[in-house]
């Protein structure tokens, strides 16, 4: 089947005036450099929909692949031109049904006639279609609600445009729309799943982890530049902050007593994260923490963590279950990555017995035995930075 024509329906209807100009344009964007090693197509848009051409077919199919994963997107449709004659659009429209699964489906034809002048009024077209089709396939029946099939016929001046397939989109709203964040990145399948729900809402992001070599291998470096990687499939670069953090945890496991020292690691995670963040030119920042899933993650231990900023942290996942992040991380393609069996610098370090409600005051007296500033400030010098461009895929799975 020839497709001359994708037509791309945008999600957040509700959105008005500027915003709305702002989000068509950051879509269009966000599409063309999803597509830009396909030289064939070409884009336009309005306020409603956009619309994408291609002279090669193979473009066109590659296209129609990368953008289900493209955010911002609600639903797209392959359409198929004709000149805007009755013979012609009865052609193409056997065309269009033939590219479906036919047995024991039904259809309808659904006429909008934009140019008046058409010679056909819209019942005499509908019936003529129709029955055209149902000579081709007899097995096909009519069914005016709900068909499995529609057949949508629209007449213009420079044509007919013939559609019957709705790919659902990713949707959410377009990479960018929603400002930068930093998203602490670890090797456990939280922190992706996260990372990705706040790319689908529209923000995009700077990633930084945390390694402790050589307590931590390269392998486990390895899968956080794969996780970061698989991210960046979803339409925006990701850049890597990897921070030096062997001296920071030896310190701390000195210092602070064993039911504390993972709280006060937090903390500190936390600190340079907003140095990094500040640099970054971020707003929030992210992590994968649930409610109750561990320790650390109880509203008495978020609460001593977050007293070291006033920067917003925001996690999305913190009333989500195991099972359904699970779920959320196979199809967005890291479960796989994040299963891979490399150690963490938190797992090695974790002590037997952590605190689920660490006191804010006992933690700080702890700390105030050490400077941890300088040491702060070092990590944070003497990060690597990874810059991840945009990974293209061509699997074609839709992610709602
Ligand atoms: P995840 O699956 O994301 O590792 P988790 O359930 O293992 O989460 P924790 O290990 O308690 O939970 O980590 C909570 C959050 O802290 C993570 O989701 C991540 O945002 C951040 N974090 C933990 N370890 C690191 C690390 N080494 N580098 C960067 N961020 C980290
Ligand atoms: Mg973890």
């Amino acid at each position: 089947m020839k497709w001359n024509e994708l037509l791309i329906r945008y999600g957040e209807l509700s959105l008005k005036g500027r915003n709305r100009n702002m989000f068509v344009r950051k879509l269009r964007n966000n599409i063309q450099s999803a597509l830009h090693d396909l030289r064939s197509i070409k884009l336009t848009s309005d306020r409603d929909r956009m619309f994408l051409t291609a002279n090669d077919q193979d473009e066109m199919e590659i296209a129609i692949k990368r953008l289900s994963h493209v955010f911002g997107i609600q639903s797209f449709s392959p359409v198929a031109k004709c000149e805007a004659t009755l013979e012609a659009i009865k052609e193409t429209a056997i065309h269009v049904i033939g590219s479906d699964e036919t047995a024991d489906k039904t259809f309808k034809v659904e006429i909008k006639r934009i140019d008046k002048s058409f010679p056909y009024v819209t019942g005499e077209l509908q019936q003529e279609i129709g029955a055209h089709v149902l000579r081709n396939f007899p097995e096909l029946g009519v069914k005016m609600k709900k068909p499995d099939i529609l057949l949508h016929v629209e007449i213009r001046q420079d044509g007919a445009y013939l559609t019957s397939k709705v790919y659902q989109g990713a949707g959410g709203m377009p990479i960018g729309s929603n400002g930068h964040s930093l998203l602490m990145l670890s090797g456990g399948i939280d922190s992706p799943v996260a990372g990705y729900l706040m790319m689908k809402r529209g923000v995009s992001l700077d990633a930084i982890h945390f390694a402790s070599p050589p307590f931590t291998s390269e392998m486990a470096k390895k899968k956080v530049m794969d996780l970061a990687t698989q991210l960046s499939s979803f339409g925006a670069s990701v850049k890597l902050h990897i921070i030096p953090f062997t001296e920071i945890q030896q310190m701390i496991v000195h210092q602070v007593p064993d039911n504390l020292s993972m709280t006060t690691t937090r903390r500190v995670m936390l600190q340079i994260a907003d140095q990094v963040r500040q640099e970054a030119e971020a707003l929030a920042i992210v992590t994968g923490e649930s409610l109750g899933q561990v320790a650390s993650q109880t509203l008495d231990s978020l609460t001593a963590i977050n007293a070291v900023t006033s920067t917003p942290i925001l996690r999305p996942l913190i009333a989500a279950d195991k099972l359904e992040i699970i779920d959320l991380a196979q199809k967005i393609g890291t479960y796989d990555i994040s299963i891979q069996p490399y150690e963490d610098c938190c797992t090695i370090f974790t002590p037997a017995n952590p605190k689920t409600k660490p006191k804010l005051q006992k933690v700080e007296y702890y700390e105030s035995f050490s400077d941890f500033e300088p040491m702060i400030e070092k990590a944070v010098q003497e990060r690597t930075v990874i810059e991840l461009p945009i990974q293209e895929t061509d699997e074609f799975e839709s992610l709602l």
